[in-house]
């Protein structure tokens, strides 16, 4: 019964079509207007008991007064979701919230109105039976996570204003991830304990232009495309950062016997087995450095005319360990060419690390899943992608990343992409998994 509730209510919020976009005016607010009118029928001890401050449009902020306060707790999910494109080949209709064979289809049931559902189930379930949580909870749900995390900033803020330092913050990033490593047959509990800062650069030369008759050579474009290819013979240093040498670690026991010995000793074999990873594919040597790509191009817009002005945007992944301004300094260094001007669109400094080895936080963490997910092996990592708990690290020290749902591999892939879908069972025993760890929290407190 209660599980049929809470797999209606996950796909009620799915059929509300909350895309964000970096453009205020493309946002259809009235769909946002709709999600928060339907989350506050669906969960009314929560909405009634809990404090709400909003913030940015539609970014809501609880807070659920525990019997103690030093050591509040930040629950995070975000309520808006990428664009579909139209033109790919969903198996059922992304915002249809259907049921088919056991698993929730739709834009979001991933990324992340799981969660949110997840997280605002387990307090109402725990409301229900008058429970009061050991320490000072927090809900905080962005509405732009996507496009910027504006009100993740603002939620920032306002605990700032009211003093309040979380023990530990959970956001969505990593999952019970099965099939991630080849050969590892259980599924790997990943907790993202720091993650990449995504940083953007504007490369632009400049130079007389023409007509495409009499063409000068080194032009601006000849200049960006040099550049790009220097760029790109001269990789960032790789190597293995400490989560990553702990996931190898924890990962060795399961892997195909061959790999046994290196994974077992990455803290000895680390840079053996960071040219392993470098080797191994672009998804892996992403995982041992700092990523660049150059995206966006332009040069002349007319066939017969010299550009007088050309562009590339670089794209960086900042790997914990380098800097922003490191970065830039590799940039400059290796293009060699100081007729091109680097203007800094974007910036943001990989997340700092959040402890995990012998920290109490983690160890909740990692042995509430352990009790729920008996068959996983849970291990910190780095994590690719950004998340709107990077704002965070600015008020809290413990700031982790992780979904408790199980994702196979074709789910994880149909994140940000098509056929995103959730298993009905696996949605469930996550909200359970949020339950248990609110509950949880009473346990750390009782006196020794
Ligand atoms: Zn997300």
């Amino acid at each position: 019964m209660s599980q049929d509730r809470v797999v209606a209510k996950l796909q009620a919020l799915v059929r509300i079509a909350t895309v964000s976009d970096r453009d205020p005016a493309q946002v259809d607010r009235a769909a946002f207007d709709d999600l928060l009118a339907e989350l506050e029928r669906q969960f009314p001890l929560l909405h009634d008991r809990l404090e709400l401050t909003r913030v940015a449009t539609h970014g809501l902020l609880f807070h659920w007064s525990g019997r103690a306060q030093e050591r509040p707790v930040v629950l995070m999910g975000h309520l808006d979701v990428v664009p579909v494109d139209d033109t790919a080949p969903w198996r059922h209709p992304a915002f249809g919230g259907d049921i088919v064979d056991g698993e929730l289809w739709g834009r979001g049931t991933l990324d992340d109105k799981g969660c949110v559902v997840g997280i605002c189930e387990a307090v109402e379930r725990l409301l229900e039976q008058d429970f009061t949580p050991a320490q000072d909870v927090w809900l905080s749900f962005g509405c732009d996570e996507e496009v910027s995390g504006g009100a993740a900033r603002m939620a920032v803020e306002e605990l700032e204003r009211r003093g309040v330092r979380p023990w530990f913050v959970l956001d969505e990033g990593g999952a019970v991830a099965h099939g991630a490593f080849p050969g590892v047959k259980p599924p790997v509990a990943v907790i993202g304990v720091t993650e990449k800062g995504v940083t953007s650069l504007l490369l632009t030369a400049q130079g007389r232009g023409g007509h495409a008759s009499t063409p000068a050579r080194n032009g601006p474009t000849a200049r960006i495309a040099r550049a790009i290819n220097r760029l790109e013979k001269a990789p960032f240093p790789s190597s293995l950062p400490a989560p990553t040498r702990e996931l190898m670690t924890r990962l060795a026991p399961h892997a195909p016997v061959a790999l046994r010995p290196l994974m077992g000793n990455a803290e000895r074999l680390a840079p053996l087995l960071t040219r392993a990873l470098v080797a191994a594919g672009p998804e892996s040597a992403a995982m041992t450095r700092t990523t660049l790509a150059a995206t966006t191009l332009s040069g002349s817009p007319a066939l017969n005319v010299i550009a007088s002005r050309a562009t590339a945007g670089l794209n960086l992944r900042i790997l914990v360990g380098d800097s922003v301004d490191g970065v830039i300094a590799h940039v400059r260094k290796t293009i060699r060419d100081k007729t091109i001007d680097i203007e800094v669109v974007e910036a943001n400094e990989p997340s700092p690390l959040s402890p995990y080895d012998g920290d109490e936080a983690f160890d909740l963490l990692a042995a509430t899943i352990a009790a729920d997910f008996p068959d996983a092996v849970v291990s910190p990592y780095v994590m690719m992608a950004a998340t709107d708990s990077r704002f965070f690290t600015g008020i809290c020290e413990r700031v982790y990343r992780f979904a408790p749902f199980r994702m196979s591999k074709a789910q994880r892939e149909a994140i940000h992409s098509y056929d995103e879908r959730i298993g009905v069972d696996d949605f469930v025993a996550g909200v359970d998994w949020y339950q248990h760890l609110i509950e949880g929290l009473d346990h750390r407190t009782e006196p020794a």
